[in-house]
């Protein structure tokens, strides 16, 4: 009895040695297990992160700025500008980074977006811009800068004009001291689907595809109201304007020519941008007594909400070098239209300020 008690008492000794090493062993491994679980699920939840957002956001800005999320154009300036190009440097253009939305920044959005994005080269910095942007940020893009549109400055040509660098710009001026290439040919032609005074299909019924589509806005608009408008003479080349300036020379005398019709290069009826508009109160003629049918009033009034200005404003020759056209219309954007319109001020007046 008293040597199986002492057997018995030996076994339940290292009986429970064992169940407490195993027990020691298990100790440490729960709470660390526990404890990393912990660690894990906790650093989402850190109140640092959740409070103040912005020291995450700090930490990612330093790598990567932030592309803006509101519209950008030629003029503005700030934070956001800064970041837009501090992004287009990081994709290779070789610009400044100067808080400006200045002419370098417009080239490279043009040329980006002529190489992303071929139905709404613009120049100007839009969300469908930002998404392809990131792309390109997220390396499931690719491009080469200055491939679509090469980088140049405005040169003055040998009879001191200006030829127009970036003939894309929603901006651009073209006018008797700043000539288009001879060589420029939209690439994003289309026709818009507004009514014609004929059914040929000619060139001049195109315009660029951003243009042609506020143009088919406003057309709908201008049924609704009751107008009955009609578009005359749309894009027109080089060549086309040459051929048209030359007959007027010998018609009435090229001092006269030069102050209704452009020379080949001048015409901003190459940009694309630009519609002719008529109506069967003045028999479709492009003529003065337009602006008071009730089509030319409505385009007066309504014009600027769809992007578009009355290029040639009676009172403004002086500035435009032209005689009052109410017919001539030019797709500037809604932001310059409006404030074109509103301060009655030409195209000229209206890109020297932002120059
Ligand atoms: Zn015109």
């Amino acid at each position: 009895m008293i040597m199986f008690n002492k057997y018995c008492r030996t076994f339940i000794l290292m009986a429970l040695t064992i169940l407490i090493a195993t027990a020691c062993n298990a100790t440490p491994n729960e709470p660390t297990d526990t404890k990393e679980n912990v660690s894990e699920t906790a650093t989402p939840k850190n109140p640092d992160s959740q409070q103040n957002p912005q020291v995450d956001k700090q930490d990612d800005t330093t790598n990567k700025p932030t592309l803006p999320f509101s519209e950008l154009q030629k003029g503005d300036t700030g934070k956001q500008v800064s970041n837009l190009q501090q992004v287009l440097i990081q994709a290779g253009y070789a610009i400044k980074n100067t808080d400006v939305y200045d002419s370098e920044t417009v080239w490279a959005i043009t040329d980006f977006q002529m190489q992303t994005s071929k139905e709404m080269i613009t120049g100007i910095y839009t969300l469908k811009t930002k998404q392809l942007l990131e792309k390109v940020l997220a390396n499931q893009l690719a491009i080469t800068p200055g491939k679509a549109l090469p980088w140049k400055k405005s040169e003055l040509t040998a009879d001191k004009k200006v030829e127009v660098s970036n003939p894309y710009e929603i901006l651009v001026l073209v006018n008797k001291s700043h000539a288009l290439p001879e060589t420029f040919i939209p690439e994003d032609l289309v026709t818009p689907a507004v009514r014609f005074p004929f059914s040929e299909d000619l060139p001049k019924k195109q315009m660029r595809k951003p243009a042609a589509e506020a143009l088919e806005k406003m057309f709908a608009a201008a049924d609704k109201a009751g107008v009955d408008l009609f578009a005359q003479s749309g894009y027109r080349s080089f060549t086309r304007q040459q051929s048209i300036f030359a007959a007027n020379v010998s018609k009435n005398g090229e001092e006269a020519a030069n102050k209704y019709s452009a020379r080949p290069g001048e015409s901003e009826h190459q940009t694309g941008l630009t519609m002719d508009v008529t109506s069967p109160a003045v028999s479709f003629d492009l003529i003065i007594e337009f602006g008071e049918t009730p089509e030319g009033k409505w385009i007066q009034t309504h014009a600027s909400e769809f992007g578009f200005i009355i290029r040639y404003p009676k009172g403004k020759e002086e500035i435009t070098k032209y005689q009052y056209e109410p017919w001539h219309l030019r797709f500037v954007g809604k932001k310059a239209a409006k404030e074109i319109t509103d301060n009655k001020l030409t195209l000229e007046e209206y890109v020297e300020k932002l120059n």
